[in-house]
């Protein structure tokens, strides 16, 4: 197999990576990288990613910004996060 046709390859598994990354809510160009530099594996890992769109979210107590609810801490702000007293809907809910 020569080079090129490993890059179509590759590219072709990153795309059905990426396809199925931003179907769950998640970006589709981590997932393109992800599944082109790891063939089948990324594609494998985006299948069983978790599905961002049914997460349940909260919302940040210093600057009101609304993150998953498994964070930590606030990407906005940088302050840590205790586990919530009660949960947002997930988006999909909306
Ligand atoms: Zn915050």
């Amino acid at each position: 197999m020569g080079g090129l046709e490993f890059v179509v390859i590759a590219f072709f598994f990153g795309l059905s990576a990426a396809i199925i990354g931003k179907i769950k809510g998640s970006s589709f160009w981590l997932w393109l990288l992800i599944g082109t530099v790891l063939p089948g594996i990324g594609t494998l890992g985006a299948i069983l990613y978790r599905w961002e769109r049914q997460e349940l979210r909260r919302r940040c107590e210093e600057c009101g910004n609304v993150v998953a609810l498994h964070d930590q801490v606030c990407m906005r702000c940088g302050r840590d996060l205790d586990w919530p007293r009660e949960a947002l809907a997930p988006r999909s809910a909306r």
